[in-house]
C-alpha cells in the first residue's frame, strides 16, 4: 500500500523486462550464496502469502460495486446531456472565449463531449462532482491524502472550473479525516482571561443588537456594559450600513 502512494504521483508504465536484461537488480537481489536451497527455507515460507483472505473482504461492498455504474459513464452522460454543457458546447463551438463568465480555455468539443485539453469536462452536477470526489479519495491507493494530492489524481482525468474549491469543501468536510488526521497548528496557548479594573465604567464592552424591527425611527440598540459592575446601558438608534461609523458609535456614547 505504501508503495501505491509512492507511485500515484508519477505517470508510471508496467513493462515486462526478463531476467537475462534485468542483471543489476539480479546481483543485489540473488547473490548466490543467499539463494535458499530447498522449500523449508523461512524466505521460501513467506513467498506467497494472500494478505486480503476472502473472510476480510465485504462482499456486500463489491457488490454494491457492481451495480454501481462507473464514475467516468456518468461524467460522460451528464456531460452528453447536462443542460450546462451543451450551452458550453455551443459557445466554444461559436468560437466564444467565455460563456456567462466560464472561461472556455482550450475547450474543444470531440463527438458532442466537452473537453478543456484532454479532460473531460464535469457538469456543474454537484453531487455528480461529489461523486466523483469521493470516489477518488476515499479509494485505498489515495486514502483520505489532502487537497493537493486527491486534485493530482483527478486532474489527470477530469476538469471543472473552481475544482480545487468544491475539493477542498469536500475533504474539510470529509469525517474520516477530521477524525484522523492530527491538527498542524501551531501548539495554542491557554486562554488569558483580560484585566478586570478596579474602577466602575473603566473597562466596557459594547455590542449592537441589530435588525430589530423598526419602531419610532429606531431599529437598533446598542448596549453598553461595564465590566465590573455588570451595570448596563441600551441606546435605541438607528443604522445602515453606512452611517454606522466609529465616529457616529462615540457619539451615541457621549449622549
Ligand atoms: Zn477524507
Amino acid at each position: 500500500m505504501r508503495w501505491v502512494q509512492k507511485l500515484v504521483d508519477f505517470n508510471f508504465k508496467i513493462m515486462y523486462r526478463s531476467g537475462k536484461q534485468n542483471i543489476k537488480v539480479d546481483a543485489l537481489t540473488r547473490r548466490a550464496d543467499s539463494v535458499p536451497r530447498s522449500f523449508e527455507d523461512e524466505r521460501c515460507r513467506y513467498q506467497r502469502t494472500t494478505i486480503l483472505t476472502s473472510n476480510r473482504m465485504k462482499i456486500a461492498d463489491l457488490e454494491e460495486e457492481e451495480n454501481d455504474e462507473p464514475i467516468y459513464r456518468l461524467v460522460l452522460e451528464a456531460n452528453r446531456i447536462n443542460e450546462d454543457c451543451i450551452l458550453l458546447r455551443e459557445a466554444v463551438l461559436k468560437g466564444e472565449a467565455q460563456y456567462e463568465g466560464t472561461k472556455l480555455r482550450d475547450c474543444r468539443v470531440q463527438n458532442e463531449i466537452l473537453y478543456r485539453g484532454d479532460l473531460l469536462w464535469v457538469s456543474f452536477d454537484e453531487h455528480l462532482q461529489m461523486k466523483l470526489i469521493r470516489e477518488v479519495h476515499d479509494q485505498p491507493s489515495i486514502d483520505h491524502s489532502g487537497i493537493l494530492r486527491t486534485m493530482k489524481v483527478i486532474r489527470r482525468y477530469y476538469y471543472w472550473p473552481s475544482m480545487r474549491k468544491t475539493i477542498g469543501r469536500y475533504i474539510r468536510n470529509c469525517y474520516i479525516c477530521q477524525r484522523s488526521k492530527a491538527s498542524r497548528d501551531k501548539f495554542n496557548e491557554l486562554l488569558h482571561s483580560l484585566l478586570i479594573f478596579e474602577q466602575r465604567w473603566k473597562d466596557i464592552v459594547m455590542n449592537f443588537i441589530i435588525d430589530l424591527p423598526s419602531s419610532e425611527g429606531k431599529n437598533v440598540i446598542l448596549t453598553v456594559i461595564c465590566r465590573l459592575s455588570k451595570e448596563r446601558h441600551y441606546i435605541s438608534c438607528f443604522t445602515d450600513d453606512e452611517r454606522t461609523t466609529a465616529e457616529k458609535t462615540a457619539e451615541l456614547m457621549l449622549q
